[in-house]
């Protein structure tokens, strides 16, 4: 489904990311885990085509798309939902929805379809559908920027840190969604900082220090492997 290959992402003077191998499969739930600053944001955005590469290949479904914008990436099926959810704030629930369905927008029996798996999935969010999204909690705003990636019924979703910044309560729902998510098949891209939550969840793990993958394996492994559980598993 995705395979990286060397992948090099700078800014400027300062290289993110050094050279990533990578690679998940159909109906697996990989994680990338890492401090802060490691590097793991700008990995998923070159992935979603929002930071070019300086240096190496991405393939999507065995095609370089190295070059291919953002758009195109999500015609591929490709979805991210951010970090920081980047929900518009002065837009409604409903409104947010829509647009991450744009690339469906010829298909509105598709959309509604969509939105209504998407209000099943999520509750919360077709109780407040018409709610300014700025007036949500930040669990619901989580959840509306995973389910707005969903619009686009993608075959890979990339998630940024969904749990940052919530209780620990919102934190559960947010990882038995991704679960749930995982049942139904999807291919799934997970960053985090709660690697214990993280590695619980997916099938493969790797670990990224200051731009550079130092680990990699089973969710189970890592979970197990004493530097992961000094560096990362201590605080959680
Ligand atoms: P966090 O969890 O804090 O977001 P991260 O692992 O996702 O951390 P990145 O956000 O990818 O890390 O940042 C990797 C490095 O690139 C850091 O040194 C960061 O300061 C730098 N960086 C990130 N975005 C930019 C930018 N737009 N301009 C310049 N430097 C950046």
């Amino acid at each position: 489904m995705l395979k990286l290959d060397s992948v090099k992402v700078s800014y400027g003077a300062i290289e993110a990311v050094k050279g990533v191998d990578l690679e998940v499969r159909a109906g697996e739930v990989v994680t990338i885990i890492g401090a802060n600053g490691a590097g793991k944001s700008t990995l998923l955005k070159s992935i979603a085509g929002l930071e070019p590469l300086q240096d190496g290949k991405i393939f999507i479904g065995g095609k370089d798309c190295s070059q291919v914008a953002p758009h195109q990436r999500v015609g591929l099926g490709v979805a991210m939902s951010p970090e920081g959810r980047g929900v518009f704030a002065d837009q409604t629930v409903r409104e947010n929805l829509m647009l991450g369905a744009y690339s469906r927008r010829g298909a509105p029996r598709a959309i509604e379809d969509a939105m209504e798996r998407e209000f099943n999935r999520f509750p919360r969010l077709r109780e407040r559908q018409h709610q300014l999204s700025g007036t949500l909690s930040g669990g619901e705003q989580q959840m509306l920027a995973i389910a707005r990636a969903l619009m686009s019924e993608p075959k890979l979703l990339l998630l940024d840190e969904p749990s940052l910044g919530l209780a620990p309560l919102i934190i559960k729902d947010i990882f038995d969604a991704i679960r749930q998510l995982r049942h139904s098949g999807l291919t799934i891209l997970l960053v985090e900082q709660m690697a214990k939550q993280a590695l619980g969840v997916a099938d493969r793990a790797y670990v990224l220090e200051t731009g550079l993958i130092t680990l990699e394996g089973t969710g189970r492994e890592l979970l197990n492997d004493p530097k992961v559980k000094a560096a990362y598993l201590g605080a959680h």
